[in-house]
């Protein structure tokens, strides 16, 4: 038994864990050059040597169970770790927020910088297309990416996926990355708002880091939208004039700034969880399906594969 997940966030990657589980082989495709998705960690090179900005989440609730049993077990490895500036239940990753996803891709095939176009079915086998080369067969497809961009691969296949991935709104995020040559002073490490700053972190205070002063500071969805159109550099000027406002002093010039517009940032969610066709072997997961949220987007990825893993072992134990 053969699947191909599109996607290698933590949503694709929680059901590739719940398939090879149930002894499914997969293969994940992400189009982006590293794991992670939302939870990826950019690395610049700065005057200061090498930093790893976590521009997308900040930090991640583990609250159900199931999910808290698997944030034990990153803890326990050394991958993630609790935050209590962001609150009494926060994680992050360390020594970087992609690091419990690259324990999680340990042993999958994972296939980067792979932009998956179209999915085929021939012969009761999938086959993902990537402009003119073709990957597969694969007896299951599982697509782990946001519903906007998840629409056009479902459409052909199952009307009732597709149409509940063109209901799916998310709103846009930018996140700013600012490297400085000396400290912003002794001020809190993890700022929340207000308007228009959603989160403002100091990344070198984080545990585990232990990197030169440096901040990343996230706009609100309103902000980003009235913004979505602006270049890097003026998101960077507005931004970094909101972290003075903040931290209620002038910013000295930053020697590095970077700014990552998050088309898809977070979704408005649904009710669903996750979607499956067993009939032609098709499956959908991700927080869109559910809330826009780390967590959630695991329980997306880990029901889809758990409910995989029931229906083929219903199928052969009727043969
Ligand atoms: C700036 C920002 C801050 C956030 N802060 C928090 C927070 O503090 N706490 C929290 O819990 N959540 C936060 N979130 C939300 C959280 O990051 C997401 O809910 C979660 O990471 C979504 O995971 P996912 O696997 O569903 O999707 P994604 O992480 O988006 O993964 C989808 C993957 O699919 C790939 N992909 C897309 N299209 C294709 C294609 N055609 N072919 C191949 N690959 C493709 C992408 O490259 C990506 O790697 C934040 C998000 C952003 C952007």
């Amino acid at each position: 038994m053969r699947a191909a997940i599109i996607g290698a966030g933590i949503a694709g990657l929680a059901c590739a864990d719940a398939l090879r589980a149930a002894n499914v082989a997969v293969t994940l495709f992400d189009k982006a050059r590293g794991i992670g998705g939302r939870m990826s960690t950019r690395r610049a090179a700065t005057p200061r040597g090498e930093i790893a900005f976590d521009h997308g989440a900040t930090h991640f609730t583990a609250r159900s169970p199931a999910f808290r049993a698997r944030v034990a077990r990153w803890h326990a490895e050394g991958c993630a770790a609790p935050w209590p500036d962001a609150g009494q239940d926060a994680w992050i990753g360390v020594p970087t927020m992609n690091a419990p996803l690259k324990h999680m891709a340990d042993g999958h095939d994972v296939r980067l910088g792979t932009a998956i176009t179209a999915l085929s079915r021939v012969d009761d086998r999938w086959f993902l297309h990537r402009e003119k080369e073709r990957r597969g067969p694969f007896d299951l497809a599982v697509v782990a990416i946001p519903g906007e961009q998840a629409a056009p691969l479902l459409s052909l296949h199952d009307f009732g996926m597709a149409r509940a991935a063109m209901a799916a709104h998310s709103r846009p995020i930018w996140s700013a990355m600012f490297a400085f040559r000396q400290s912003l002073g002794n001020g809190p490490d993890f700022i929340r708002g207000p308007a228009p700053v959603i989160y403002a972190v100091r990344g070198n205070a984080r545990p585990g880091r232990a990197e030169p002063e440096h901040w990343v500071v996230q706009a609100d969805w309103s902000w980003s939208e009235a913004h979505l159109a602006d270049d890097q550099a003026t998101v960077c000027d507005l931004l970094l004039s909101e972290l003075g406002s903040l931290i209620g002093h002038a910013v000295p010039e930053p020697c590095f700034a970077a700014a990552q517009r998050w088309m898809f940032g977070q979704p408005a969610g649904s009710e669903l969880g996750h979607l499956w066709n067993d009939a032609i072997g098709l499956g959908a997961c991700g927080d869109w399906l559910s809330h826009g949220f780390v967590e959630h987007a695991w329980s997306s990825g880990n029901a889809l594969g758990a409910a995989i893993a029931a229906a083929r072992a219903l199928k052969a134990g009727g043969r």
